[in-house]
């Protein structure tokens, strides 16, 4: 990735950047999300709980909807990719 790019890149693919540029970015996307879109920091903790415990989460990434789940989770309107009940 060019290093005089702005902060979040919209046309890099994941080849192209390194793993903790990636990682970043996405820690960078859900901090600058706006907080009207996020969950309190409780509900976060409650969700990512969850998809700790399940067998659905993979390096992660939810199985069942190709999601970051720290990002899916983040989300108000977002729920569980298994179950609305879940979260
Ligand atoms: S989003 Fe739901 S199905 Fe996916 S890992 Fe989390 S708890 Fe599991």
């Amino acid at each position: 990735m060019n290093t005089d790019s702005p902060k979040f890149c919209r046309r890099c693919l994941l080849k192209d950047i390194s793993s903790d540029e990636y990682f970043n970015t996405i820690y960078e996307y859900i901090e600058n999300l706006d907080a009207s879109q996020k969950v309190s920091s409780n509900e976060y903790e409650k969700r990512l709980d969850s998809c700790r415990s399940c067998d659905h989460l993979v390096n992660g990434m939810c199985e069942l909807c190709g999601c970051f789940v720290e990002v899916r989770a983040i989300k108000r309107q977002s729920h569980c990719a298994q179950s609305s009940e879940i979260w």
